[in-house]
This record gives structure tokens, sequence and C-alpha cells, in this order.
């Protein structure tokens, strides 16, 4: 996947899984765990709806993107199609 500047985030398609929140705190601390992630997902309990954030420290590793099975996270500048 080509990268971007900016990472695009469509919560609208974020099923929860985790894969990028592990994925980026994996590559910022090498370890397995989602408080050392820059990334966050919040949960709405009455919705059930997933809201993601990146935080203060981002590197634009593009490790989470590419974690990202659902098309909710991509680079802004990708000329895609959600
Ligand atoms: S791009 Fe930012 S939020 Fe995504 S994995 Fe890398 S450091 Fe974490
Ligand atoms: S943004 Fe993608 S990888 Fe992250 S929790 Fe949502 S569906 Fe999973």
């Amino acid at each position: 996947m080509k990268r971007g500047k900016k990472i695009r985030i469509n919560n609208d398609n974020c099923a929860g899984c985790m894969l990028c929140v592990l994925s980026c705190s994996f590559f910022n601390a090498g370890v397995f765990n989602p408080e050392k992630s820059i990334i966050k997902i919040n949960k709405n309990d009455k919705t059930l709806k997933f809201t993601l954030k990146i935080t203060v420290g981002c590197k634009m590793c593009g490790a989470c993107v590419e974690a990202c099975a659902y098309n909710a996270l991509g680079w802004e500048d990708e000329n895609t199609v959600n």
C-alpha cells in the first residue's frame, strides 16, 4: 500500500479487532499492550460503535494502517474508494 502524509480514519468500518492497537504498541514499545499504543479505540456501549483516535507521538510508521483489514484506516491522499 502506498504511504501518504496523513492517516485517514473511517470509524464506521471499524470492527474493534484491536490489531491496529497491538501493532502500534509492538512497533513503538516492542510489546503487545494496548496501553502502550498511540492509536486508541473507544467503544460506545449504547451504539456499540467504535471510535478511533491517534494520540500524541504518532511516528506515521503505518503499522496500524497495514494491520487493518476493514479499511477503517488508510492514507488520506491514497486514491481509493471506500
Ligand atoms: S502510524 Fe502512528 S498510530 Fe499508527 S502504528 Fe504507527 S505510530 Fe501507531
Ligand atoms: S481500525 Fe481496523 S485494525 Fe483497528 S480495531 Fe478497527 S478494524 Fe481492527
